[in-house]
């Protein structure tokens, strides 16, 4: 008999706050400098070396809890979190344990259509690590890293599938980009998730035994190794065996996931309060403070653009996942209040030539002005719809203003009646065979005609006032 499994996930987010100095000390923390540059006393744990707190750390820190709805806690406290390795040179990472700055808070997000919220346990501040460089003449330590500030957002185990947890993170991120604290560049390590993975049979309440995924650092590889581990497990019951309690590794090129070590117990740590550092005490003007600065989340934005502007749910997820996406779109807006043709253009052309050529919005070289002169180029007639879309391509490439590339290029659309009556005359009488098949009623013949006055005026020719004249002309 086989059993059915419920897959129970919690995740932990390491998530890079985008300061220009590490943590505990001034120095930078600029992603690619040479190795071991962006160092100091403090952060190389050298002897006598006292950790400063970073106020922009904790101003981001708190920015972040209020945004997932946290409560943030008057008084946290900083501990030791002891362990060996070589690219933690003072033996014990700054964290916090006991006493985190923030407590509880929710991440929202749409799965299958509907809304779902997950809660969160906490989230705590904490320096990173440095990183360790494997080569052929051995491993070499770079402590850039070493300091950077990270905030670590732990989930409840409330996750019931792999593509519940991708969605999961991407909206944590979105938040995160949203409120300006973390660039969520998970390519440079800005955001990192640990993915804890346990089963029980359907129906049953109590936790079964986890198996910790640790540092995946994409949304598809999130995914790819909760399920391969959802299948592993329910391997390993279905034989009659147990999970072990471990922490394993995502092998991107196997596709697997490996056992990388026995999971450690909180003990193990040594975790106590550092004597370095006082309690951090958070005044409730400051966090009001940080709370009035929160701009509109993804979330209700979209639920605005559904309710207020009548757009497609669909629509309004695509156009808030980045908030200068959000505000591009409410820019070209203001100056062309039509939010479904504005939609559209946006979601197909100007996503479809920016995903294909690995550009961001914040990279766009329409300004949002730019696109809105366009749409009403289109909209008085000026030009054809055919014509604004090869006009943005245009645009897209240089940068350039619609009317002037209208201008340079002479493309501006006839609508001039008078004109058009003239090439439809010249049309008919190079044509008299067909005229005279179209009168004996052979109608599909009309749109010989049409193409032959769209030929005749290099495709300006207005195709509506076409239409409408040739119908006149012709019978
Ligand atoms: P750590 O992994 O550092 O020991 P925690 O004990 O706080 O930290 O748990 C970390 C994460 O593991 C949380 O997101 C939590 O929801 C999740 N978790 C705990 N128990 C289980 C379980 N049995 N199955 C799946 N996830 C779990
Ligand atoms: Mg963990």
């Amino acid at each position: 008999m086989t059993i059915a499994y419920e897959a129970v996930i919690g995740l932990e987010v390491h998530a890079q706050l985008a300061t220009r100095s590490k943590i505990f000390c001034s120095s930078p923390t600029t992603f690619g400098a040479d190795p071991n540059h962006n160092t100091c006393p403090v952060c190389l744990g050298l002897p006598g070396a006292l950790p400063v707190l970073n106020q922009q750390v904790v101003a981001y820190a708190v920015k972040a809890a209020l945004a997932f709805g946290g409560r943030v806690q008057a008084t946290s406290i900083w501990a030791r979190k002891n362990y060996f390795y070589p690219d933690l040179p003072k033996g014990y990472q700054i964290s916090q344990y006991e006493e985190p700055y923030n407590l509880g808070g929710q991440v929202e997000f749409y799965h299958d259509g509907a809304l779902k919220k997950i809660n969160l346990t906490r989230i705590h501040m904490e320096e990173d690590a440095g990183k360790l460089v494997h080569g052929h003449s051995g491993s070499l330590v770079d402590l850039n890293r070493a300091g950077t500030p990270l905030v670590e957002i732990v989930s409840e185990p409330e996750i019931r599938s792999a593509s519940e947890a991708a969605e999961y993170l991407r909206a944590l991120r979105s938040v995160l980009r949203y409120i300006g604290v973390c660039d969520g560049n998970m390519e440079e390590g800005s955001l990192r998730c640990d993915a804890n993975v346990s089963l029980r049979p359907v129906g049953t309440q109590t936790l079964g035994t986890r198996a910790e995924i640790k540092n995946i650092n994409s949304f598809r590889y999130v995914e790819k190794a909760i399920l391969y581990e959802i299948e592993r497990q329910s391997a390993v019951l279905d034989a009659g065996g147990k999970v072990v309690q471990e922490t394993r590794l995502w092998d991107s090129v196997k596709q697997e996931t490996r056992s990388m070590r026995s999971k450690e117990e909180a003990h193990d740590y040594r975790y106590f309060p550092d004597p370095d550092l006082p309690p951090l005490v958070l005044e409730e003007a400051f966090i009001a403070g940080i709370r009035e600065s929160l701009p509109e989340l993804p979330i209700p934005r979209g639920k605005r653009f559904v309710a207020l502007l009548d757009l497609p749910e669909y629509d309004a997820l695509v156009l808030t996942a980045e908030k200068a996406l959000a505000d591009y779109f409410e820019s070209v807006l203001s100056i062309f209040p039509q939010p479904k043709k504005v939609s559209n253009w946006i979601m197909t052309e100007l996503l479809g030539y920016l995903n294909k050529q690995g550009l961001e919005i914040t990279d766009c070289k329409v300004t949002a002005p730019n696109l809105a002169r366009l749409l009403v180029l289109v909209e008085e007639g000026a030009i054809s719809g055919k014509m604004a879309k090869d006009l943005f391509l245009d645009m897209l490439g240089t940068g350039e203003a619609p009317d002037a590339i209208v201008a340079t290029k002479g493309l501006s659309q006839i609508s001039d009646t008078g004109a058009l009556e003239t090439v439809i005359a010249a049309v008919m009488a190079a044509s008299p065979a067909q005229l005279a098949q179209y009168r004996a009623g052979k109608d599909k013949l009309f749109g010989f005609f049409v193409g032959q006055v769209m030929k005749e005026t290099k495709g300006q020719a207005n195709p509506g006032l076409v239409n409408e004249l040739l119908k006149k002309c012709l019978s």
